[in-house]
């Protein structure tokens, strides 16, 4: 059973940052372990140097981040209380309005709904978990039970506790049915007015991106009549939104021969004739080249590419691929056209972005405005005490038509 009888006991001054409310106590703030230092803790309080009670946190050796907190209030972390945090965790997807717009979303996004490393997805009557630490993981159990109290309908719940970070937490991949019926191979979510098929069991993340569905709102907003090119696409989400707005043409650009097979499923799901879309299988960076070599234009380009800065180390070498990315945008652009770019590097803020975006443009010799700034939907929400969560930055940007 979790318990909170043993101690962390922090330095002299590093009970600040914890009674600004950060959740993270990285291993060098820490003065004395709790009891058994060489095994994570589901739940330990945390105290000041002086004895101070400051946090109930889960406590993990291997990390980097040594204690991530469950709660500020003395309380016992169990099923009641992960019942009581995923329920004001629904609560908020319901006044963000997120269910009004789609039927599948992000139910729990870790510190963004004050539960490091726990991550929930809602597909239809699917849950997808994700455990992304070790105390999250140690309270699986709780976590469920929790859920089967809150969501007694369910059809099943589904593990995809597979992310690369669990390497850095000392923890093994884990994926499965953890309770109910296995998904099945797709299943069909609907986002404002178009369809998808997710595959939860071997798709990215828990399946889907979610994060940008309210740029693809966006998008589907302006794309009527305009040729898209969609870079990155995954399996075309970009495209869907983009085409049921009567957008021209789209092409779907994406390495991943599965990820373009259910593009060319979404486009069917969504009823876009043959002669609307295009899925080409191929690198985005070599697609660009050519496709500027052969001058074809676009009048809308998509440009959302995987995490390219994923440490501080590769910050530089990310940013000028940002740039480049941008860049060949720009050239393949008709006049009066519009680029939505993104980043999901955390490291790189919206300031960053849009000074490489604008050097983008400089070095390509195009006037582009910003129209919007665009970020992760409401159902990744930003925790104010940690703005780390705020990872999806994205630019409408136009080009000038004088
Ligand atoms: N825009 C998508 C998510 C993109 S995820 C959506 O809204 O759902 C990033 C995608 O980039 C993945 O599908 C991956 O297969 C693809 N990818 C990564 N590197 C690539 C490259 N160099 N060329 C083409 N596709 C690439």
């Amino acid at each position: 059973m979790p318990n909170n009888n043993t101690e962390i006991r922090l330095k002299p001054g590093r009970e600040k940052s914890l009674k600004l409310r950060n959740f993270w106590v990285f291993s060098g703030a820490i003065a004395q372990p709790p009891q058994e230092a060489d095994k994570p803790a589901a739940a330990v309080n945390v105290v000041s140097d002086r004895g101070e009670f400051l946090a109930v946190a889960g406590y993990s050796p291997k990390s980097q981040i040594s204690a991530k907190v469950w709660s500020f209030l003395q309380e016992k972390i169990n099923r009641a209380f992960f019942r009581r945090k995923i329920a004001a965790a629904y609560q908020l997807r319901q006044s963000a309005m997120i269910p009004q717009c789609a039927s599948a979303y992000r139910l729990v996004a870790a510190e963004g709904d004050a539960l490091p490393g726990i991550i929930i997805d809602l597909y239809n009557d699917f849950l997808v978990i994700q455990l992304l630490s070790a105390p999250a993981d140690m309270m699986k159990d709780e976590i469920v039970g929790a859920l089967l109290d809150l969501f007694p309908d369910i059809k099943g719940i589904y593990e995809r506790s597979d992310a690369d970070v669990r390497r850095k937490e000392g923890l093994p991949m884990r994926q499965g049915v953890i309770y109910g019926e296995n998904p099945p191979p797709e299943i069909i979510i609907s986002e404002y007015e178009w369809r998808l098929a997710a595959d939860v069991v071997h798709g990215h993340k828990t399946g889907f991106y979610f994060d940008q569905r309210l740029n693809r709102k966006t998008a589907a907003m302006f794309a009527k009549d305009r040729t898209v090119l969609n870079l990155f696409s995954y399996t075309g989400g970009f495209a869907a939104a983009a085409a049921t707005a009567q957008a021209a043409f789209v092409e779907n650009v994406d390495s991943s021969a599965p990820a373009l097979e259910t593009a060319r499923r979404n486009m069917n799901l969504n009823q876009i004739q043959e002669a609307k879309f295009r899925n080409t299988r191929a690198d985005v960076f070599e697609l660009m080249r050519q496709y500027e070599k052969e001058r074809k234009f676009f009048d809308m380009i998509i440009l959302d590419p995987p995490k390219l800065v994923d440490s501080k180390y590769h910050l530089i070498k990310g940013c000028r691929a940002y740039k480049e990315l941008a860049m060949r945008a720009f050239k393949l652009l008709n006049p009066g056209g519009i680029i939505f770019t993104f980043s999901c590097s955390g490291l790189v803020s919206q300031e960053l972005f849009t000074k490489i975006t604008f050097d983008a443009a400089l070095d390509s010799g195009r006037d582009a405005v910003i129209l919007r700034r665009l970020a992760q939907d409401a159902d990744h929400p930003v925790a104010l005490n940690h703005p780390e969560s705020s990872y999806l930055k994205g630019l409408m940007v136009a080009v000038n038509n004088s």
